[in-house]
This record gives C-alpha cells, structure tokens and sequence, in this order.
C-alpha cells in the first residue's frame, strides 16, 4: 500500500487517542477548561463511571455564541498565541485541543453564557461534526455535556474499565484537583448521589477535612519553605509520621498550580522521612511547589500531567530540606491536637512530687537512671564536658508548659503509668528514652558528644557484605566526622578502632553491622545530606544504645526523671523511628467504659 493522506475523521479520532483515554481525562480537561475560565465553583455529573455521561457546570466567565463553534476547532484557543508564550503561561490549558479531541470521540453539547450577555447558546457535535447550534436560556457561566464516550470508536470502547473503576479514577482525580484548588467549590456526583463536596473557601485544611475527614487534618503538619532568591517556594501538609498508607495515591504535588507526576519530587519527600516511615509504607502530602516558570517545560505530555524541570536539584533539595524541618519542628504538635490546646491553655508545669532542686539541663540527667547493665562504663557520663544551654528550645516550650503528670507506676518493666491531668497515659520507658536522647544529641551544637572519639581497646572486626563494599568506602569520611576509625581489614572485612564516645561501652558487632548496613542504603550525591543522614543514623543507633530497655525494672524516681525528661522533649509522642512512645486514654472513653457518666459519677 503507498503513503496516503489520512481522512479527517480518522486523523482526528488518532489525535483524540493521545488526550482522551478515559473518562478521567475527559473530566479532567473539563475541568482544567473551567477552572481556566476562573470559575469558583465546578459540578461534576456522572453516570455509568462517565461511560454514558459526564457533565460539568461551572460559573466561570462563558463563551460568547460565536467562539463555541471555535472552541471545537482544533488548536483554538484564547490561552497562547505564540510559543514564547509557553513559558509565561498561567492557565492549565494551551494546546486548543481538548474540547476537539472529545468532540470527536462523543456525542457533546456546550451550553454557555457569559455574564454580561442576555442569552445563553450552545452547540452540540457528534463524532466532530456539528449537528445542531442556537441561542437558549442559561445560567452564567459555562456547561459541558458529554454523552456516550468512545461510541464511534469500539476499538477504544474495548479498554474502558468496570464503570465502578472508572468513577475511582474520576474521584481520585477530582480530590487532586480540589486539593489543588481549595478556593473553589468541586463537587461530584454519581448517578446523583454526592461523592464529595470541597468547600473552596480558601482554606488548604479544609479542603483536606472534606477530602480525607477529620482524623487525618488532625495528623497533618503544616511545611513551609521559601528561598525568595532564586524564586522558589514550598508550602502545604504532610502528614505525622504515624499516619501512613500503602500507597502514594495520597501524595499531590502542585507546581505552579499544576497537578503533576513526578518520581524525584515523590523521591525527596519520602527520602526526607527517613526512618520515620516504616518500609513499605508511604505518607500524605499535599505540597504546592513554585519555582520560576521558565524553569520548566510544561509542554512535554499530552495530558499535560508530567513536566520538565531545568534544575530538578533546586527542587529536590527545597522538597527534602521543607520537610525535614516540618518532621522536626512540629510532627508532636500536629498528631495530638487535643493535647495542644490543653497545653496552650497552661503556662507552667506542675510536676506532682518532684523535688525542685533538681537540676535538669545536664544532658545526661537520664544518666541518673542507674542503667546498670548499660551504663557500667570508665567514664561516667555525667563527666562529659557539654554545652549546652539552659533555655529549651522553641518546639519544647509548648510541652514543657503542659499539664499535670502525675506518675502511677511501672506496668510489665516497660511501661509507665502516668495519669495526665484526667487522662492515663502510658508511656513506652524504651521509645521514649531512645527519642529523649536522640533529641539532645541533635541539639548538641558542639558536636562534642558524637565526634568525641573512643579507642576500643579491642577492635572489633565486621565482615562487609561484597555488594556494600562500593559504598562503605565512600562513607567512611562522614563516619570520621562523627568519631568512627574505620579501615578494611583483610579482604572483606572492616576493623573498628574507635566509635563515638556514647557508643563505647559495649558497642556491639550487631548493632554497628546494622548501622554501617543503614548508612550503605543512603542515597545521595549530595555531600551536605550524606553527612545529614549519616549523623541521623548514627544519631538513632546511639540512642537506642544508650537508652533504658524494656523489661527492665526502674526505681520510683528514676521513673520521675524519665517522666520529666519526657515532657520537656520534643516530639517525645515518637520515637525517632516514628514508633509511637505514648497511648492516651481519655477519661470520658475510659469512664464510659465503667458505663460511668464522666465528672459527675
Ligand atoms: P485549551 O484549554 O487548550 O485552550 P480547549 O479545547 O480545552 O483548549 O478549549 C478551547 C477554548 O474554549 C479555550 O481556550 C477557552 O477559550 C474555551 N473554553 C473551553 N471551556 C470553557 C469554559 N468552561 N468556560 C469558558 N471558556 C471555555
Ligand atoms: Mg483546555
């Protein structure tokens, strides 16, 4: 067969193939078309998961009678008239190319009126063609209804899924884009029944409440991070590392008001983490990215979905380092809500039956534990020379102000008892150790506590795994820095000849296999976050070595002073990997549970 010139029908129907694959996609560029008209509040109809129908309603600024013909027309659009425009681009769409390409795949009429015009008109095309047009009556603003997708193109009709799935692609869809848009209102409805309601009123928060419900706003932390210089900025939600799910359909990014896919932005975020998240497991995040627009090609998908960045470095990094901070200022703060209000409301702390004397800045107050079995060591801690200032840090004043702890006792050696103002609470005596001292390590500025090296007297020696060996080399520097001698040892084996003063006493082959096995999974090439993650690791390992185990017996008032170190901390509801230190029961629960009235009874 020789080269023939395609007819236009079938020209236009391959054309349709790369923008409209579903009724998502058709819902999406509805959608965007709406919001591109400044609409402030979108309906979505659909029936049979949009196979037979889909409507969108907006209140946006209309087509006059004369553009509708146009809007159908292949590459006409109002959006871009040069290509230079591209890269100055505000809208979502600039391709002309939506409303033809669904026309040409559906039966479709498009009712619309601007605001100042007295009637409305619409036009309706089946398969491309027009079929009808004329003036009728209409509200402001624009509809667009689309009736028996793919019916002239059975081949396509074929890979539309149960219409079940295809309503969860739209939903999921229209949740991205109402979280991108918390200013206007997007509702959808299925066979008339509302999915959901966005109430754009501006507020991020709110959107996320009407989306993902209460609980999970309640787990949400707010990050924000701008680097004005260079133009980019990042601000949004993120969920406390205990609230994760199975997969990242529950992660949005927006850069620049787009909705986009992107695996390294995703990366950063997860990356950022850290331990925090349990393996396979992944977070929410709703994070809205601006960084100057002729430093991405927005023009590189036909469903506009994916986008080029000139320097992904510059956003990687304002990811990863905005949500670093988020984790590690407020993760506490975020997941108790109904603690931070109590504690807002006090101002200072009553600690029932502690003697005032006390001086508790001294890094190694834990130390007052008398943690033999762990702390049977040359130098008693204490001995550290440490600077460190007597004020508390920002993030702590809100906790140190908390309520009334009232200490109980120990439940099973590994768990305290306290009661907090009318609630109990149980406090895990090993997770909440490990983060009391993981804290004071990152606040030590000196760096004295970690660089501070100890010889072994006897070096210890750890067999590498060959598939490590390309990357322990590389880490050994960074190690240095934080007081680790290491060097090979014979062919595939590492001598240690000295840790970090913590880790001296009995640092064992276990638990530095597992750390040196932790800092080989880092995934960097910058040097500035290898040394991040290591010091985290390092950091983790420490803290877990140093602190109270469970099943270990503790006396009253070393259980006060774990119970007051606590309350200073931090973060102290997790530990730092992101494992719960603290169960709450409410008194209200608890009393109902008696069948008991409350306060009263
Ligand atoms: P694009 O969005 O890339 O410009 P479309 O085919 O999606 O291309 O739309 C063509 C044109 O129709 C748009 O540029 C816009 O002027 C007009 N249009 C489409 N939908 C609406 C709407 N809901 N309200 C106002 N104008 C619209
Ligand atoms: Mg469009």
């Amino acid at each position: 067969m020789g080269i023939i010139v395609l007819d236009k029908d079938t020209a236009e129907q391959i054309a349709a193939g790369e923008v409209i694959e579903n009724p998502a996609s058709v819902v999406k560029e509805l959608v965007e078309n709406s919001l591109d008209a400044g609409s402030t509040s979108i309906y979505i109809n659909i029936s049979e998961g949009g196979k037979n129908f889909i409507s969108v309603t907006d209140n946006g600024k209309g087509l006059h009678r004369s553009d509708l013909p146009l809007a159908f027309t292949r590459f006409a659009t109002s959006k871009l008239t040069s290509f230079e425009d591209l890269s100055r681009l505000k809208s979502l769409g600039f391709r002309g190319e939506a409303l033809p390409s669904i026309s040409a795949v559906s039966r479709v009429t498009m009712t619309s009126r601007p605001e100042n015009n007295l009637s409305g008109a619409f036009i309706t095309l089946a398969g491309g063609k027009v079929i009808e047009e004329g003036e009728t009556g209409a509200p402001f603003g624009t509809m667009v209804e689309v009736k028996d997708l793919f019916y002239n193109t059975p081949g396509r009709l074929k890979f539309l899924r149960a219409a079940s799935y295809e309503t969860s692609r739209i939903s999921n869809l229209l949740t991205e884009t109402a979280l991108a848009n918390p200013a206007v209102a997007i509702e959808l409805k299925s066979s008339g029944r509302v999915l959901f309601r966005s109430p754009g009123d501006g507020n991020l928060l709110n959107a996320i409440n009407s989306l993902y419900g209460s609980d999970t706003v309640e787990s949400m932390i707010p990050a924000n991070l701008a680097d004005k210089q260079g133009g980019y900025a990042l601000h949004g939600f993120i969920s406390a590392p205990h609230l994760t799910r199975s997969s990242r359909k529950w992660i949005t990014f927006i850069v620049n008001g787009r909705l986009i896919k992107n695996a390294t932005l995703v990366n950063a975020l997860e990356r950022a983490y850290g331990d925090y998240l349990p393996s396979k497991r992944h977070p929410l995040a709703v994070i809205f990215l601006t960084v100057p627009p002729e430093s991405i090609d927005v023009n590189v998908h036909p469903a506009k979905t994916e986008i080029r960045f000139q320097q992904p470095e510059q956003s990687k990094n304002l990811v990863f380092r905005a949500i670093r901070n988020a984790l590690q200022s407020s993760a506490r703060a975020a997941s108790w809500p109904e603690n931070i209000q109590k504690y807002s409301k006090q101002d200072h702390v009553t600690l029932t039956g502690r003697p005032e004397e006390e001086n508790q800045n001294d890094l190694f107050s834990a130390a007052a534990f008398n943690y033999e079995k762990y702390n049977a060591v040359n130098n008693p801690p204490q001995n550290i020379p440490i600077a460190r200032e007597t004020t508390l840090p920002a993030a702590s004043i809100e906790q140190t102000s908390a309520s009334e702890c009232r200490l109980i006792g120990q439940y099973l050696n590994s768990y305290l008892v306290v009661q907090n103002n009318n609630d109990l609470i149980l406090i895990d005596q090993h997770a909440a150790h490990e983060r009391i001292i993981y804290n004071r390590l990152m606040e030590d500025n000196t760096g004295k506590l970690t660089t501070n090296s100890s010889q072994l007297t006897i070096p210890l020696t750890l067999k590498i795994p060959a598939k490590w060996q390309h990357k322990i080399e590389p880490a050994l520097p960074f190690l240095k820095k934080l007081g680790f001698d290491i060097e090979p040892f014979g062919e595939d084996s590492y001598a240690i000849r000295a840790v970090p003063f913590m880790l001296k006493d009995n640092a064992d082959n276990e638990e530095l296999f597992d750390m040196l096995e932790k800092i080989t999974d880092i995934e960097t090439e910058s040097a500035v976050e290898q040394m991040d993650f290591t010091r985290d690791i390092v950091y983790k390992t420490i803290a877990c070595h140093r602190s109270v185990k469970a099943r270990q017996k503790l006396s009253y008032s070393e259980m006060e002073q774990l119970l007051e170190d606590w309350q200073k901390a931090p973060r102290a509801f997790f530990c730092p990997h992101g494992r719960p230190t603290t169960i709450v029961f409410k008194r209200d629960r608890l009393e109902k549970s008696f069948h008991r009235g409350g306060e009263s009874s």
